[in-house]
């Protein structure tokens, strides 16, 4: 069994990219990063995100805006930054403040600026193979994990648990893509899918992303299996200083004695997701500039 590490294949990807953004003359890539409010975890995300721009050479410009705003002064504010040709990317903190509508939000983001891929426009492009649009970050995350891990889809039965937006349907559609790496034939399961362990069991890599701590077991695997493990679960735990401990969708000390290969949580799929935002934003400078 090998262990998949996202710690390492994210820094990798930090590294190309700050060799290509040295390497470019005038102006540096620049991101917006909204955060409306002073919620702790998104602060912490906001942070993470900034410092790892810092690190790449990606110019950050932070807008706090009060937990008051507005849903109309927040769309002006997107507004405002679609119009400015300086800003390549635009990130809106999830969650956003109760009464905020947070769809119609993401959508004001221009979809040449919406560097999490949740644009419609972007969705759709992923679905026609246009490869000008956007992924978003966690399922684009997955598969740069696969194929650096040398893991070919191609033939190959993926079966995705979780339909979200997110994750679960555009890593569906990721596997599925006429390409040499992909080419998978995918089933996605869902809450209502009938006999899950019977799909599961069929998988030749299994991608969970439902938000259920440890709910695939040793039981739902066949031996041999590639695991990616999206999930992202607090378990309360005395033992720890915060009284919780993180844990994914995948009961880890079972399943992993029967995998080729299985990410680990934390230190999978999490350090993508950031990685992945950055070269979303590296892509929209680049296509920014040859506009
Ligand atoms: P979500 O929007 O809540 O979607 C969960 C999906 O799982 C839904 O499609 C749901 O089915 C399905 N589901 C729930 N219970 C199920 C069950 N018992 N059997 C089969 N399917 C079931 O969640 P999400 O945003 O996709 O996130 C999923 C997990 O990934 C969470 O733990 C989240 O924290 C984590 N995550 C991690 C990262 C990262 O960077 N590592 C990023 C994003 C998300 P229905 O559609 O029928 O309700």
């Amino acid at each position: 069994m090998e262990i998949i590490d996202g710690n390492q294949v994210a820094a990798e990807i930090v590294a190309e990219l700050k060799a290509e953004v040295a390497g470019t003359a005038g102006r540096k890539p620049c991101i917006a990063l909204v955060r409306v409010g002073d919620d702790p975890a998104s602060i912490s995300y906001v942070k993470k995100k900034e410092k790892t721009a810092a690190d790449i050479g990606i110019e950050s410009r932070l807008i706090f805006p009060p937990v008051t705003i507005t849903q109309d002064e927040l769309c002006a504010l997107i507004d405002t930054l679609n119009a400015d040709a300086t800003v390549d990317g635009i990130l809106v903190q999830s969650p956003l403040p109760k009464g905020i509508n947070e769809v119609a939000v993401f959508r004001r983001i221009a979809a040449e600026k919406d560097v999490d891929g949740f644009h419609t426009l972007n969705l759709g492009k992923l679905a026609q193979e246009d490869e000008t649009g956007f992924v978003a970050c966690t399922p684009a995350g997955i598969m740069e994990l696969l194929q650096r891990a040398k893991v070919s889809l191609s033939g190959k039965h993926v079966v995705v648990l979780g339909r979200s937006l997110i994750v679960g349907k555009p890593a569906a559609l990721l596997a599925v893509q006429r390409k040499q790496w992909a080419n998978a034939t995918v089933t996605i399961c869902h809450s209502q899918t009938k006999d899950l362990p019977a799909i599961t069991r069929q998988a030749d890599v299994l991608i969970a992303a439902i938000g259920k701590a440890e709910f695939v077991t040793a039981d739902m695997v066949k031996p041999g299996v590639v695991v990616i493990d999206v999930g992202v679960n607090r378990v309360p735990d005395a033992t720890k200083k915060t009284g919780y401990r993180l844990t994914g969708d995948v009961h880890f000390p079972s399943v992993s004695p029967l995998c080729a290969k299985i990410t680990p949580v934390p230190g999978g799929v999490g350090p993508m997701t950031v990685a992945m935002l950055m070269k979303n934003t590296v892509k929209a400078f680049r296509q920014n500039r040859a506009s």
